[in-house]
């Protein structure tokens, strides 16, 4: 590793001999391999040997502990012992030549003799004969390196072990982060630690864990973008990053860290399954390198943590799951219970049957309709509730519900045990689950007796009317050949010259002749209404030009004495169009007259009925207004109907109810359209509105 730089950036791929195994990994520390090296170096270990007297003037000194002492090519014997020393090794190696002058036992050490670089010798200090001594030394630098580093390799394995056996009961990443950060602290020298989570949604990294920075500072340290700074360049390249001597860089991304106070600084991505969780940055405030050792344990203990708070994430994943599995549960709970309620109270029949039609479950309506008690039917096949003839049928219905999926509105008679019988319709659904089918039937046996009881008393009430109205017919016509020989005698007397009547039997005669046209009109009308009800194609429209001023002054012709004994007076409006339309002149008259006639009828003393038209498109509407009693609203839309009379007990009119029908009746039959706009007690008025 390259040192001695004032400012080092390293980007690291993960360790190659890191194992990548499940649960914790342990850590094969470099430095191990490199002891194995020294070990080996150690074969040709370097020995000395130099011989002393009490003034510790060297009498003898052989090669090795010249080259030990760097003093090949010096004359050294009669010298001064400790002159011929380093400093480091001189006062701790004086002291024990003393302890053994002075006690006369032999003292054997190791001693440190330098620090850079650094070096060991065993030595063992001997007393020989007459104020003479010996020392022996022994290199065993590479063997103190050995020693030093397997101590420092048990304290780090101590840690990941510790951190091992921590994290696996930690429940929150804060605390398991803090706790790391604790214990690496110790053995680093560590200041501070910064957790970052990559946020997928917000493109960023989110700071999610801190130590050792006030909050003021981590104001700004919230997001971090991926490329900025340390953190977001590691989260980019998904790759360690180390900075040491950070005050000296000049590269801009180590700012942030700088003005923390940082020295050096390793940040780690977490990496799960191949994609980014998150960074782990740790910091000294006092050293400003790391060793490659303590680099290693920072990516074992990165490893470790990732696979912790994968662990939590996944923990918190399940539980999150669990509790939206238990609500969907209730859900689905209180579902099925309502279903079940529907399935139990609904009044249809429901059946689940199987491909071969067997019923697998059923609702007590079913077994209701089927007659048989519904604990009794499971297994039962469909078809044995339905006669040989419908077995066919349903068969039939069975295939097409599988091929197509639906089989809808069947009628089927079903034979219940007992032998009676109900009449039902099916509709069914393929498949509403594993190879399972709905079938939906309703009862329609009251309904059916209902439809069949109506059909008869309709047909019971249509031949009742029939024979009421061919007895009316029959009645009309026989009472109308009567009654024109009353009329006709009645006028004969009334002009008779020769034999004159008085004035007395003149009104009496004149009463019988006005009761007896009011019966006959009442005959004609009732008779007209039977014609046009039962046999209206045998109608035939005689259809002419007409010129619509013309027949309407024929009409009003017709009702001039009528409107006099009635003091009305017949207008029709100034400045109206003169035009022609095709229409059964016959039948437009008996029209008008109805209307003229309910106009004077209900009209007042000295009251005006007034006729006028309209072309509106190719339509011509006619109306005739009067100054009459007029129609409350509520009675407006009843006037057409037949024998459909208001009340008017000032009045005493008298009428059949029978008129407005027949108006309605030719209006239709002339395709038109009729219609009243009243006021009461200010007058009506009646419209009609025909094609031209
Ligand atoms: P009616 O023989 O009673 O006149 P219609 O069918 O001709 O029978 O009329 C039905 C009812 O409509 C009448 O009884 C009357 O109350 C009301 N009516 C018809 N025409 C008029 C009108 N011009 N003014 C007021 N009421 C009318």
């Amino acid at each position: 590793m390259i040192r001695g730089i004032t400012c080092l950036l390293y980007d690291y791929e993960v360790h190659p001999l890191i194992s990548e195994g499940k649960g914790l990994k342990i850590i094969d520390i470099n430095s191990l391999s490199t002891l194995k090296t020294d070990s080996e170096k150690a074969k040709d270990i370097t020995k000395g040997f130099i011989l002393f007297d009490s003034d510790l003037r060297v009498s003898s000194i052989d090669d090795g502990a010249r080259q030990i002492l760097g003093l090949s090519n010096q004359a050294v014997i009669g010298r001064f012992l400790p002159n011929l020393l380093n400093k480091d090794a001189l006062g701790i190696l004086l002291n024990y030549i003393n302890s053994v002058i002075q006690e006369d036992q032999f003292v054997q050490q190791d001693i440190k003799v330098s620090d850079h670089p650094v070096q060991w010798y065993n030595t063992t200090i001997c007393p020989i004969y007459n104020n003479r001594y010996s020392i022996l030394l022994v290199d065993n630098t590479q063997q103190k390196i050995m020693e030093e580093s397997l101590v420092s390799n048990n304290e780090k394995l101590k840690v990941l072990y510790d951190s091992a056996s921590k994290l696996t009961t930690m429940k929150n990443p804060k605390e398991l982060l803090d706790s790391l950060f604790d214990r690496l602290s110790e053995v680093l020298d560590l200041d501070i630690y910064v957790n970052y989570i990559w946020d997928k949604d917000q493109d960023r990294l989110v700071l999610a864990n801190h130590k050792g920075i006030c909050n003021k500072k981590t104001e700004h340290m919230n997001f971090i973008e991926k490329g900025s700074a340390i953190c977001g360049t590691v989260a980019q390249n998904m790759k360690k990053m180390v900075v040491e001597n950070v005050e000296n860089c000049s590269n801009p991304k180590v700012a942030l860290i700088r003005s923390l106070g940082i020295k050096a600084y390793v940040c780690e991505p977490l990496i799960s399954f191949g994609e980014l969780v998150g960074t782990i940055s740790f910091g000294s405030k006092k050293r400003t390198t790391f060793k490659s050792e303590e680099l290693d344990l920072i990516h074992s203990i990165c490893h470790q943590v990732t696979i912790v708070l994968d662990r939590m994430t996944k923990v918190e994943e399940l539980t999150q799951n669990t509790e939206t599995l238990e609500v969907a549960n209730l859900h689905l709970m209180k579902n099925e219970r309502k279903f079940r309620d529907i399935f139990e109270g609904a009044q249809v029949g429901i059946l689940i049957i199987d491909n071969e039609g067997k019923i697998i479950e059923l609702n007590p309506a079913a077994g209701y309709i089927l007659g048989v008690h519904s604990d009794k039917l499971n297994g039962v096949k469909v078809t044995t509730f339905v006669s040989e003839t419908n077995k066919v049928s349903l068969r039939e219905h069975g295939a097409h519900l599988l091929k197509y999926g639906k089989a809808q509105d069947n009628e089927y008679i079903i034979i219940r045990p007992d032998e009676s019988e109900r009449i039902v319709s099916f509709s069914a659904s393929k498949n509403i689950y594993y190879g399972h089918h709905l079938i939906i039937f309703h009862d329609l046996t009251l309904q059916k007796n209902i439809q069949n009881s109506l059909i008869i008393e309709r047909n019971e009430a249509e031949r009742v009317s029939k024979t009421k109205t061919n007895f009316l017919a029959m009645i009309g016509h026989e009472l109308r050949t009567p009654l024109n020989s009353i009329i006709g005698y009645s006028q004969v007397l009334e002009e008779d010259k020769k034999d004159p009547l008085t004035e007395k039997q003149k009104n009496k005669l004149a009463k019988i002749l006005s009761s007896s046209r009011h019966l006959l009109q009442l005959i004609n009308n009732i008779l007209e209404l039977i014609r046009i009800d039962t046999k209206p194609e045998t109608i035939k429209a005689n259809v002419k030009t007409v010129r619509i001023k013309k027949a309407i002054w024929d009409c009003l012709q017709a009702n001039k004495n009528n409107a006099n004994d009635h003091g009305v007076t017949l207008h029709i409006e100034k400045d109206v169009e003169d035009v022609s339309i095709k229409i059964d002149p016959i039948r437009f008259q008996q029209v008008l007259v109805n209307l003229l006639n309910n106009a004077i009828k209900y009209n007042r003393k000295n009251g005006t009925v007034t006729l006028y038209w309209r072309v509106d498109g190719s339509y011509l509407a006619i109306f005739v207004k009067d100054t009459g009693i007029g129609i409350p609203v509520e009675h407006q839309e009843n006037i057409f109907e037949p024998f459909y009379r208001i009340n008017h007990p000032a009045y005493h009119i008298e009428g059949t109810g029978i008129g407005l029908t027949l108006v309605k009746q030719n209006v239709l039959e002339m395709k038109g359209t009729v219609g009243v706009s009243s006021i009461e007690g200010t007058g009506s008025t009646f419209w009609i509105k025909v094609p031209i």
